[in-house]
């Protein structure tokens, strides 16, 4: 037998950053800073006296989250402490949620190339972060950061509803493009705004109850999330296999090796000692509160997938791609509204100017062709003032000089030539200077007449329209006979 003979049985616990200004409970910054120590005040060093508030941006984003997912949002949740002892933690407890957490159930889908499958939510709580150590820049000594203590985290707890390494990180990417879609977390990976426990099991039969499992923490990368779950399973199985049990451990995740190994014996809850905070109050939601934020919701991203398919009648593939991100989709969304052809607009956003984007390394929301800019230019490709190609070059060129198309157009007088007249004279000359092509044409090499619509090109400055070129050269030469 080989793992391939188990089936792995996968539930993830995320950790997301919230993407607040000020921290869980504390009034100290929440953004990123390098220097360690200069973002945590005395709440966040755990200083004896001080008092918590819950930060209500923060329940907000929960709640923005609960509706997402179509979860129940409990108008009464509670503040639990977790006590464990850990420099990282000075106060020894962390605030988190336990017994009453502000959001119950909820359904993710999950969209995986032609993989579909729903991953079905325990739970979301709100909970501070801990602090952050190094053991390795000094010999001898670990070195403590509190700029990390305190920031707002949401937990979102899974079902064990994954079935294989690749379900997981295709759940792990669903989750990051939600939460950021959201608004509610920036998404930085490297920075850690987004980590994921996973825990892991294995067992012969969908039928049969759940193996004990293993729980691989802190991974902060869906290649990290694939790898872990399979050299986890990998040696499951094996230990299965020679007849020993799996011991429920929490495990780490070792980058460089790929391999986990053991850090502690799984702990229960009954470890951590919960008890309701008695500094902050239950946490209340009215339903007031509910409503104004689910009329201040996105469309989000599957719907905003599939209209695409429906209302512009694109591939499901194109409007994946658009419907990536939110400012991306944004950005698409007011194209397709001001230029005739969506079409034409889903090629352009997902072709050039995402390369534009990618290149200079921005985003379609902080281009310099804005989104009406760009229609500007689709509304003269269409009408056929200037060509696709010419269309190109242009948008070069407004992305340098930020002016619109059709100054850009007019100033270098770039506007197609579709005066049938004018161009059949061009045409007629180079009939007249190249009789031996004529004639090769008309015994029967038709692919020449690429060579006839070239030089015409080339006579033109390249501001023939093409299409119009190609149908009066083919008559012309057929008349010729
Ligand atoms: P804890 O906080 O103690 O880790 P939970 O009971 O909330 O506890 O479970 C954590 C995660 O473990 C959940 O995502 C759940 O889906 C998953 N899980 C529970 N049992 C198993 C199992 N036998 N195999 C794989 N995952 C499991
Ligand atoms: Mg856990």
């Amino acid at each position: 037998m080989a793992v391939q003979d188990w089936q792995m049985v996968i539930g993830i616990e995320t950790h997301v950053q919230l993407a607040t200004r000020a921290k869980m409970f504390s009034s100290a910054p929440a953004a990123w800073c390098e220097q360690p120590n200069l973002q945590a005040n005395e709440l966040d060093f755990g200083m004896p006296g001080t008092l918590p508030v819950a930060n209500q941006a923060a329940v907000d984003m929960a709640v923005r989250f609960g509706l997402a997912v179509d979860a129940r949002i409990a108008t009464v949740s509670e503040f639990a402490r977790k006590h464990y002892f850990y420099p990282d933690l000075p106060k020894g407890y962390q605030i988190s949620q336990f017994e009453h957490p502000i959001i119950n159930g909820g359904l993710i889908t999950v969209a995986d190339d032609d993989d579909q499958f729903a991953v079905r939510l325990v739970r979301a709580h709100l909970e501070e972060d801990a602090g952050k150590l190094t053991h390795d820049m000094r010999p001898g000594k670990s070195l403590a950061d509190y700029n990390r203590a305190g920031l707002p985290l949401l937990e979102i707890v899974s079902e064990p509803d994954l079935r294989s390494a690749r379900q997981a990180a295709a759940y792990g990417r669903t989750l990051h493009k939600l939460v950021r879609w959201l608004q509610i977390c920036d998404g930085n990976m490297q920075e850690g705004s987004l980590r994921f426990d996973v825990n892991v099991s294995l067992r012969h039969n969908e039928s049969d109850p759940l193996g004990t499992r293993c729980e691989i923490k802190n991974l902060n990368s869906f290649r990290f999330v694939e790898q872990a779950i399979e050299n986890e399973a990998a040696r499951q199985a094996q230990l299965l296999e020679a007849g020993e049990s799996i011991i429920q451990q929490t495990r780490l995740f070792d980058t460089t090796s790929g391999q986990t190994r053991a850090m502690r014996s799984k702990e229960d809850a009954q470890d951590y000692r919960y008890f309701p905070d008695p500094d902050l109050l239950p946490l209340r939601i009215d339903e007031q509160t509910i409503e104004k934020i689910r009329r201040g919701m996105p469309e989000l991203p599957d719907a905003c997938r599939q209209r695409y398919i429906d209302q512009y009648g694109l591939s499901p593939y194109d409007a994946g791609v658009l419907s990536a991100e939110r400012g991306l989709a944004t950005y698409f969304d007011e194209v397709a509204r001001q230029c005739p052809d969506a079409k034409l607009a889903a090629n352009w956003v997902a072709g050039d100017l995402l390369a534009l984007c990618n290149s200079a390394g921005t985003t379609p929301a902080k281009a310099p062709v804005t989104a009406a800019m760009l229609a500007g230019l689709l509304s003269r490709i269409a009408d056929q003032t200037v060509s696709g190609k010419m269309g190109k070059e242009i948008l070069a060129k407004m992305w340098q000089s930020q002016k619109p198309a059709d100054e850009i157009i007019e100033g270098e007088g770039l506007s197609q030539i579709s005066d049938a007249g004018q161009l059949q004279e061009v045409l007629a000359t180079i009939i007249e200077k190249n009789p031996k092509q004529v004639q090769q044409y008309q015994a029967g090499k038709h692919k020449l007449l690429g060579f006839f619509v070239g030089q015409a090109m080339k006579e033109t400055g390249g501001q023939a329209n093409p299409q119009q070129l190609n149908e009066l050269a083919k008559r012309m030469l057929d008349e010729q006979k």
